[in-house]
């Protein structure tokens, strides 16, 4: 089958690595652009990027030569691991020309008519790109988001259990240090230390979910309604981010019904059969020490979360703690999964992968 040629914006960073490294071999993406800043523009992606994943960049990607933020690209889609401010006018400027832009940047997270797309929680959500497009008189581009990479432990525990009746959440994390991009937290920082504080994380906590996990009546989201709480803290941990929640719920079920509603995830046909989708988007782990990053971060290839420690909370009613991979399942990872999901639905131009090879995937 031919594949799809890809272009990647931020490609020498945290996140932009970890899109190189999942597309390599990919069923239906091949990277064919990797752009950077004007610090790396005109050199080869090896001689750019400082690879802080194992092993190298892939060959075929590591001769390109990187473009500039400014160029003009040939993919139809556009993967975006641009820090917030280069990416809130270039994105939509790409977008506006006709390409199809998935993006891991917070600029245009919150905005009404831009999808914040988690395939298995809400791909209904992608009927707001038709809104979009009439919006903003865009006849083929589409700016669609995922969602802070924090957030993404929250909803994906919060989803299954959404049938109980979410009223209260308590969240307190504790972010790995690829989290902050490369360079990142400076080691004199973190070695040997637990910062309080992540810039801007705690109110993205406290308001993406309810966008992720509101309704799509055609027209607009509504937003999910219960009351958030987020204390974010920053751990020396490389990859994998751990939060500690506290949840009251309207109906008091069991602690069996909530692991079963857990275990028994899997979000709506055609996700479980895309490519990136894990076998189980949640794992509950018994084990009373567990989820931990280290041992768990890379459960179903860094796409699933892992949930342990359910007990009794005196304040909320239950509490739990709740892991996904940062730059894999929160950043990279889901935004190849939406994309994948944009192909099936259509949103791909003239590029749909053919029935025979869903099936077999
Ligand atoms: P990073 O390691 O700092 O990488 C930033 C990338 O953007 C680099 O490739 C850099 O290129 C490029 N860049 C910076 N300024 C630019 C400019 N003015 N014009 C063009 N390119 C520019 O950051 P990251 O952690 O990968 O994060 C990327 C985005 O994903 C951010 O919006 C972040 O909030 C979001 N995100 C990150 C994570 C995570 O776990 N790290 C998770 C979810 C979402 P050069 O190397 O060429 O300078």
């Amino acid at each position: 089958m031919q594949r799809l040629d890809v272009a990647i914006l931020g490609a020498t960073g945290a996140v932009g690595q970890r899109f190189i490294q999942l597309l390599d071999g990919h069923p239906w993406f091949r990277v064919a652009e990797v752009i950077g800043s004007e610090r790396s523009a005109g050199k080869t992606y090896a001689e750019a990027a400082n690879w802080v994943l194992d092993g190298g960049p892939p060959a075929n990607v590591a001769g390109l030569t990187v473009k500039a933020l400014d160029d003009t690209f040939d993919s139809l889609l556009i993967f975006s691991a641009l820090p917030k401010e280069p990416a809130r006018e270039r994105e939509l400027a790409l977008a506006a020309a006709g390409h199809i832009v998935c993006t891991n940047a917070s600029a245009h997270r919150m905005v009404e008519d831009v999808p914040l797309l988690l395939p298995e929680i809400n791909a209904d959500h992608i009927g707001l790109i038709d809104v979009q497009r009439r919006n903003r008189g865009w006849r083929n581009g589409a700016l669609i988001a995922n969602s802070n990479c924090t957030t993404m432990p929250i909803v994906m525990a919060l989803k299954p259990l959404m049938q109980f009746g979410v009223r209260k959440i308590h969240m307190v994390s504790e972010q790995a240090i690829s989290g902050a991009g490369y360079p990142g937290v400076a080691s004199l920082d973190i070695i040997d230390n637990v910062v309080p504080y992540v810039s801007g994380d705690e109110g993205k906590m406290e308001s993406e979910p309810f966008k992720i996990l509101g309704a799509f009546d055609g027209g607009n989201i509504r937003h999910m309604e219960a009351t958030a709480s987020a204390t974010c803290t920053r751990v020396p941990i490389i990859d994998g981010h751990l939060v500690n929640i506290s949840v009251e719920l309207a109906d008091l079920p069991s602690f069996d019904d909530v692991i079963a509603a857990w275990e028994g995830f899997r979000g709506p046909d055609p996700v479980p059969s895309l490519p990136s989708a894990p076998e189980q988007p949640v794992i509950y782990l018994n084990q009373i020490d567990r989820p931990q990053p280290r041992r768990d971060r890379m459960a179903g290839n860094g796409m699933s979360t892992s949930i342990g420690r359910l007990r009794e909370c005196p304040i909320l009613g239950y509490k739990f703690a709740a892991l996904s991979h940062n730059t894999i399942r929160g950043a990279a990872g889901c935004s190849i999964l939406n994309a994948e999901l944009l192909a099936v639905e259509g949103y791909l131009g003239q590029f749909k992968p053919d029935a025979v090879a869903v099936a077999q995937l």
